[in-house]
């Protein structure tokens, strides 16, 4: 539920309506104050609010049942896009950000260089697993530990700040130490554990789409990290499965700008595990950007062939440096840097 308040409702009043509303119905709420009017969105259960009643309060103009079962993701909720500062970098505003980076952290050596390569083409952050969630248990795992450690120093030296994804609460304390941004794969959308314990952070959250699951499922998911109270959550779209084999997933871009309308969040677009080949990476982004995505993680790898994971889906940096000039003038073409 929604209420729009009066024109110019001076705010210890809006802190009132709040209060009594809490204490009276016991649901949350969620004021937000905009230029031209201040909302206030109701969380919990709002079936035994009398509409009258609220309709009645002199601070309130109108009141919006918001259908939806995502409220604080809700466009509704938050009619302005949500803007997320991660070092010198803001994320949804009209300049697009790129992360790039490899898919795993393979050595200290190998994450610095590809760091500073990205870097000086135009990435704003760098990405590098270091806890893999591979599909086969003989498969690189990744660094753990020593990998966010690696990152941490490309950190150091580039200024890039590091997302990295996290399979598992218990690996909290280390990314709080270690991670500006932390990424929920695409396994754990729906690790409801793991979205609480993330909710309870003060951290940007990457958080991938299942691939098979809906885009009202990937705000649910939202939902929760965001009702713990951490509301810094980017959406991303990184391919879906479906009846299609030759690329390794199929990039869903109808889903950005319906999240765009859906949802003040943030929406990425992760073009390397969509099309799982790199040939297809460079035409994807581009699609992306086109159609409104506000980032895209992509992936880079100083020597594909011999990757310890997703090698084939890579970009060399001078490929990633191409694609990179290749996406400013469609940016440019909406109104948007990159
Ligand atoms: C990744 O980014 O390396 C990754 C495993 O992504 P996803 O969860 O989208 O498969
Ligand atoms: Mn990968």
């Amino acid at each position: 539920m929604i209420l729009v308040l009066k024109q110019g409702t001076p705010k210890p009043a809006v802190e009132s309506l709040c209060d009594w509303l809490t204490s009276a119905y016991g649901v949350q709420t969620s004021p937000i104050f905009g230029s031209s009017m201040t909302i206030v969105g109701l969380v919990g259960d709002t079936s035994n609010i009398p509409i009258e009643t609220l309709e009645l309060q002199d601070t309130v103009e109108r009141v919006m049942k918001v259908q939806e079962p995502y409220k604080r993701a809700n466009r509704k909720f938050h009619p302005d896009n949500t803007l997320i500062q991660i070092g010198d970098v803001t994320v949804g505003t009209d300049q697009v950000c790129v992360i790039a980076g490899p898919c795993s952290v393979e050595s200290e050596e190998q994450v610095a260089g590809i760091a500073a390569l990205v870097k000086s083409a135009g990435a704003v952050m760098l990405r590098g697993g270091a806890f893999k969630p591979r599909s086969s248990p003989y498969a690189f795992q990744g660094l753990k530990a020593e990998g966010l450690m690696y990152m941490k120093k490309a950190r150091q030296v580039t200024g890039l700040p590091v997302v990295s994804e996290i399979t598992n609460p218990s690996q909290l304390e280390l990314f709080l130490e270690f991670v500006d941004v932390i990424q929920v794969g695409t396994r754990n959308m729906q690790n409801f554990e793991l979205l609480k314990e993330l909710g309870r952070i003060r951290r940007p959250i990457l958080l991938k789409r299942g691939f098979a699951n809906t885009i009202d499922e990937l705000l649910m998911s939202a939902e929760y990290i965001m009702n713990g109270g951490n509301s810094e959550v980017i959406l991303c779209e990184r391919g879906i499965r479906t009846f299609e084999t030759s690329t390794r997933n199929t990039l869903d871009i109808s889903a950005i700008p319906v999240l765009k309308s859906r949802t003040h969040l943030p929406v990425f677009v992760d073009p390397s595990h969509a099309a799982g080949y790199a040939v297809y990476v460079e035409p994807l982004s581009r699609a992306a950007i086109a159609a409104g995505a506000d980032g895209l993680i992509i992936e880079v790898h100083n020597d594909p062939p011999r990757a310890l994971s997703d090698g084939q889906q890579s970009l060399t940096p001078e490929a990633f440096a191409a694609l990179m000039n290749g996406l400013r003038p469609i940016a440019a073409a909406i109104g948007r840097t990159i």
